[in-house]
């Protein structure tokens, strides 16, 4: 019996695709890297400059956080790159790891770390904004 497909079923990927792909995908985590150094040599210039002068701590504190929250974006998508090369090497790349789909090629052009289908990303945006709104309504609650 095979799998019927949940949703429109996408063209599979051709060999010139992934060739494609996995180029812009190194391309992307090859300039991920050199800006992450360069941002590690502002920071410790920055800081650098800031030991010479009186600090003002909660700004400091804040440009802090900020660029903490920065590395850990950028981790997030060399993560997420990394793994879609890993998928390409097992051969699995383009298939949706919700539905088992392929999430085909015109998605994967604006998104080519996606690792689910329009549909399941969609799916996965209503469940997590309808849990986000439970929260801030339960958050609310005792105050009203
Ligand atoms: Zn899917």
């Amino acid at each position: 019996m095979s799998k019927t497909p949940k949703f429109e079923e996408q063209e599979p990927l051709t060999e010139e695709e992934l060739v494609q792909f996995r180029k812009v995908l190194e391309e992307r985590r090859a300039r991920l890297l050199d800006e992450a150094e360069e941002h590690a040599e502002t920071v410790k210039e920055a800081g650098a400059l800031r030991m010479s002068d009186e600090v003002d701590l909660a700004s400091a504190e804040y440009e802090q956080a900020f660029e903490h929250r920065l590395r850990d974006r950028e981790k997030g998508l060399l993560r997420k790159l990394e793994k879609a090369l890993k998928r390409i090497d097992d051969g699995e790349y383009g298939e949706c790891e919700s539905c088992g789909n392929f999430i085909g090629a015109k998605r994967l052009s604006a998104r080519p770390e996606a690792t689910l289908c329009i549909e399941c990303k969609e799916e996965q945006e209503r469940v997590e904004s309808k849990f986000k709104k439970e929260r801030e309504d339960a958050d609310q609650f005792p105050f009203k």
